[in-house]
């Protein structure tokens, strides 16, 4: 079902970023087959959150070749604008810079599919990881620190506090979540203001920004570049990569290769979902599932797939009597217990975007959810769009509360339904499954009511203090995923967690370090291969992860530079 719903991206302007980014062309105007084809030392595949910095640092010195599924980020009003951030979410047509899926669990989510990924999307929120990730695992500290600055003197801001931040601020502080550290990057205990990838205009910037000091003599980057498998040389012992074929934007297939040196490399940066979709596409991955898709297998491993995490998000709605100016997330609580407090507010003030979807965290959502899948015909959502334009406006005053449990033990798995690399393929998270995350989201939900009763909110809302029965009955039957629910579920909170259950889109894993790549990100078993993006970790960084993926796309282009070419690297 496709949704193309109001608010459309302005997409006059796609191709008029020709100065700043000379190398980035469509998909077509590559030419392949013939003999004088250049041979390259990388190909990216996968020009998001990790893969721009990536390929930005690699083009210093050798040829590159970065390939992304999504069309141009700049020009694009759903992805620039702040106030639209809800309308990219919602916006479920086939040209969208999000690809929205739906994981087995019930849980509404969203990919990105755009040059920049997750960061043309996103909330925007920026801070770093903790000392103990970098430690554990066992990154150059050096290294670190000079690759999360080259990130922020470029794209990232600090916010001008939004009078919701301020009050979730004082509630958190007066709930213990202390001290509070300012505006930091650093991720303490207490609580915080971090930096924002949005400027004072409210307008964006995104990782595809990071490919502005590329050499652009060396680097060439194709937007609507579908890659559909790695190629292998699989006449050694072990399986080399020799190349990729991709389908560029008329369908037509192309194929990109490697120069001959053993160090030359195809790094896979497709994110979380998309990177062990590719692994498998390839002939990567349990050799009977494989088989079962018809897929020869190139590399049998078991863990391809395995591991897969979504840091549960629970939502508390307050309602407010005043307007609320729209802020994304700003605050934060890094509390004791394993859970992360960050709080949202209002709508898009653009005249329309009140009439769309809203994306993830609306009652709209609910609204649909409510309707069995098979009768969720584009006609019956058109319907409600239309009735949802009589909603009236002060319906939509507040802002929401949210808990993140910051280290879901609870995993699942990726499987292919499809051998079509732009088909989503099958994910279970399988939220709460452990015991130890319930409780976690609990004691979150806890912390939260205090905060939605305590006077700062009381104060600011102007509605009286509300019984803990009226916060969770508010969420709970907004109905935000496509979970049943139950009538406990303002009488018990474990109950309201499990049916309430959102996605902070922080799902992560798949391609675990010592299971599917080593600690320097190389595929086990195979030569000339490599991952670098989120689907590496078994934890999610920091509070919110895009500050070190983008780190992590810098810091292993340096990383390889200085290992390759040593000194004469200059880095
Ligand atoms: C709605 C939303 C809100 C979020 N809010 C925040 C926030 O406020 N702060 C924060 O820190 N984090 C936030 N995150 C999380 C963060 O943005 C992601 O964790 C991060 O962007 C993931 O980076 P990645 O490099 O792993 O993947 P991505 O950035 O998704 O990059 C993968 C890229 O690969 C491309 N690709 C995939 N398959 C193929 C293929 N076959 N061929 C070619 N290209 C392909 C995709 O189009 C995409 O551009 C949010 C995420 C979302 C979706």
């Amino acid at each position: 079902m496709e949704l193309k719903l109001c608010c459309n991206a302005a997409v006059h302007h796609q191709y008029s970023s020709e100065f700043r980014y000379p190398f980035i062309k469509k998909a077509s105007s590559f030419s392949s087959g013939g003999h004088g084809d250049p041979a390259y030392d990388y190909i990216i595949v996968g020009g998001g959150t990790a893969g721009c910095p990536l390929a930005a640092t690699l083009s210093q010195k050798f040829n590159v070749l970065l390939l992304e599924r999504g069309g141009m980020p700049f020009g694009n009003a759903n992805v620039s604008l702040l106030k639209n951030f809800h309308i990219t979410l919602a916006d479920t047509s086939s040209t969208s810079a999000s690809q929205y899926f739906i994981s087995t669990d019930g849980v509404l989510n969203s990919r990105a599919r755009v040059l920049g990924g997750g960061t043309c999307i996103n909330a925007g929120f920026y801070t770093r990881a903790s000392t103990r990730f970098i430690n554990k695992v066992g990154w150059d500290s050096e290294l670190v620190n000079k690759s999360y600055p080259w990130i922020e003197k470029q794209i990232v801001y600090r916010p001008k506090v939004a009078p919701w931040q301020a009050v979730v601020r004082d509630s958190l502080l007066g709930v213990g979540v202390a001290p509070f550290n300012g505006f930091t990057y650093d991720h303490v205990y207490g609580t915080k203001f971090g930096g924002t990838i949005f400027d004072r205009f409210g307008r964006r910037h995104t990782a595809a920004e990071l490919l502005a000091p590329a050499d652009p003599q060396k680097l060439t980057v194709l937007v609507h570049a579908t890659v559909q498998k790695v190629l292998f040389d699989t006449s050694g012992k072990r399986p080399k990569a020799a190349g990729v074929l991709f389908k560029d934007e008329n369908g037509n297939q192309h194929q990109a290769f490697l120069s001959s040196s053993l160090k030359s490399e195809v790094i896979l940066s497709c994110g979380a979902i998309g990177t062990p979709q590719m692994l498998l596409l390839s002939g990567v991955g349990p050799k009977a599932e494989l088989e079962e898709m018809k897929i020869s297998s190139v590399l049998d491993n078991k863990f391809v797939g395995q591991g897969m995490a979504d840091n549960p998000m629970n939502a508390v709605f307050v309602p407010s009597k005043k307007p609320v100016k729209q802020s994304l997330i700003q605050t934060v609580g890094i509390t004791k217990m394993g859970v992360y407090i960050e709080a949202s507010s209002g709508f898009g003030e653009s005249d329309d975007s009140i009439e769309c979807h809203h994306g993830i965290i609306s009652a709209e959502i609910g609204q649909l959810s409510t309707i069995p899948p098979e009768q969720r015909t584009p006609e019956a959502i058109q319907a409600y769009i239309r009735r949802k334009k009589d909603i009236p406006y002060e319906a939509f005053r507040g802002g929401f509360i949210l808990e993140k449990i910051a280290y879901p033990i609870s995993t699942g798995q990726l499987k292919l339904i499809s051998t079509n690399a732009e088909d989503n393929p099958s994910v279970t998270f399988n939220y709460f499954k452990h015991p130890h995350d319930l409780q976690s989201c609990v004691d979150g939900i806890r912390m939260v009511i205090k905060m939605v009763q305590s006077e700062h909110f009381t104060n600011f809302t102007q509605f009286d203090k509300q019984t803990t029965d009226k916060i969770l009955n508010m969420s709970a039957s907004a109905n935000v995923n496509l979970i049943p629910k139950h009538t406990n579920d303002t009488k018990s909170l474990e109950q309201f967690c499990k049916d309430t259950v959102l996605t902070i889109w922080h799902y992560h894993g798949g391609c675990h370090v010592g299971k599917v790549v080593d600690r320097e990100h190389k595929v086990l078993g195979a030569h000339r291969l490599r991952i670098v993006d989120a689907s590496v970790f078994d934890e999610s960084p920091g509070t919110n992860p895009q500050a070190t993926i983008m780190m992590m796309g810098r810091y292993m282009g340096l990383k390889i530079l200085r290992d390759r070419l040593g000194k004469a690297a200059g880095v």
